[in-house]
């Protein structure tokens, strides 16, 4: 069972965090196990160069606080937000006594979880083993289809 909870908006949630937190949550959502909810947002500075920090926190109590800068290449924001979200979700699971490895490597299951990383300017989800892309951050899906669609 899965759940996450969207990013509380207020007045102050920064259009760049929505755009760089949003692909991250949808393979979240769409495969790991664990649940999170994400809240006390806060966009930091004026600048171009400024930033976002948040709290992750997970079902079980556990929270983190992530704090990304804004590189001006959406891109490389992604990735590296994704990079940070990735260690939260590994503890999360393994605090539920689940497979800590979040997301899988499809093509290696069992072994090790995907790299987020950035290639030709596209954020992706590499896999360390053989550096093959994998797929697009925000485009994972679940490695078990459901029916529910709607
Ligand atoms: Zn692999």
């Amino acid at each position: 069972m899965y759940c996450v909870t969207e990013p509380h908006r207020d007045a102050g949630t920064h259009p760049w965090f929505e755009r760089v937190l949003a692909p991250i949550l949808h393979d979240l959502g769409a495969t790991c196990a664990a649940s999170f909810e994400i809240r006390d947002a806060r966009w930091e500075g004026q600048s171009i160069s400024a930033g976002i920090s948040f709290v992750i926190c997970h079902s079980l109590g556990a929270e983190k606080r992530v704090s990304v800068v804004a590189s001006g290449k959406p891109w490389h924001d992604i990735a590296d937000t994704a990079d940070k979200v990735q260690d939260v979700a590994t503890d999360a699971l393994w605090f539920e006594g689940l497979s800590p490895v979040w997301p899988e490597c499809p093509e290696h299951p069992g072994s090790h979880a995907l790299l987020a990383t950035v290639v030709s300017e596209r954020p992706v989800w590499l896999c360390p083993a053989n550096r093959e892309v994998i797929a697009e951050i925000g485009t994972l899906s679940d490695p078990s289809p459901q029916v529910d669609s709607a």
